[in-house]
């Protein structure tokens, strides 16, 4: 069985790109079929799992806007079965060109419907913010998986993020679920990032992964080389809890 997953949160830089890419990678070295899918015009994680945007033919934006078939836009990367649909800088008109545009909300999900069937995995990682792109996301998505950074303004925001979500499940997507709320970047010398975590366990509960994600600089350095952690340094810490993570989402 297939699922749709939008890694979510309106806050820049709290680890949605870096997740998509190192569970989609960690997925997929587990034998699951995995597809990302970008739809943030700055296109993170098209290019830190190596794909070159001189080389895209068709990105996201021509399947959402311009109907073109999903599988034709899908692209290959050095891990075999992990596939993606990529994001240009083109994306970036998409939220205003998208406003006049009938079903403009459903759009991502009747493309990804087309290829759900190919993949046991589609991740898609979502843009800094709570406009068209994430209601397209969050309304094509089976669940939300919800990266927190483990700092002091952890929480903030978070409200108005659950508010859509629950805006999306009684308009768009009756069926949306919370897959999983992932703590990032803690850093262990600090009592900041423990009572971070206390916070957040006590907000979401048992929605909370077991796994957390460390502050690691083999996960800073791995998009400039293009790659997953998976290729990129295997052994590292890194590479370590996104397996873990990995199987603690395929354990549900
Ligand atoms: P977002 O997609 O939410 O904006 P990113 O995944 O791009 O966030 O992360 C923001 C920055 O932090 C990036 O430079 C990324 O390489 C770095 N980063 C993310 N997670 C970690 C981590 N666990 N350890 C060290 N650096 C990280
Ligand atoms: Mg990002």
């Amino acid at each position: 069985m297939s699922k749709i997953i939008a890694i979510t949160n309106q806050k820049g830089g709290v680890g949605k790109t870096t997740t998509s890419v190192n569970l989609g990678a960690s997925l997929a070295s587990l034998g699951k079929k995995v597809l990302l899918v970008d739809i943030d015009p700055q296109g993170n994680t098209t290019s830190g799992i190596g794909i070159n945007k001189a080389d895209v033919t068709n990105c996201i934006y021509d399947v959402i806007i311009n109907d073109i078939h999903p599988k034709d836009a899908i692209m290959d990367t050095n891990i075999p079965n992990l596939k993606i649909i990529p994001a240009t800088i083109q994306l970036a008109g998409a939220e205003i060109e998208l406003v006049p545009t009938i079903s403009r909300e459903v759009r991502l999900k009747k493309s990804l419907h087309l290829v759900k069937h190919m993949y046991d995995y589609i991740l898609i990682d979502c843009p800094p913010s709570l406009g068209i792109l994430t209601v397209n996301s969050l309304t094509a998505a089976d669940s939300v998986i919800i990266p927190i950074q483990c700092e002091y303004y952890a929480l903030e925001g978070l409200s108005q993020l659950l508010n859509t979500v629950r805006l999306v499940q009684k308009h768009l997507n009756t069926s949306l679920q919370i897959e999983g709320v992932l703590l990032t970047m803690f850093d262990a010398r600090t009592n900041l990032g423990i009572q971070v975590i206390e916070e957040v366990k006590k907000y979401f509960q048992q929605k909370v992964y077991q796994t957390i994600i460390p502050r690691n600089v083999r996960l800073s350095e791995a998009p400039s080389h293009g790659q997953s952690i998976v290729t990129y340094d295997p052994r590292s810490k890194g590479a370590e809890v996104y397996m873990e993570l990995a199987k603690e989402v395929i354990s549900v």
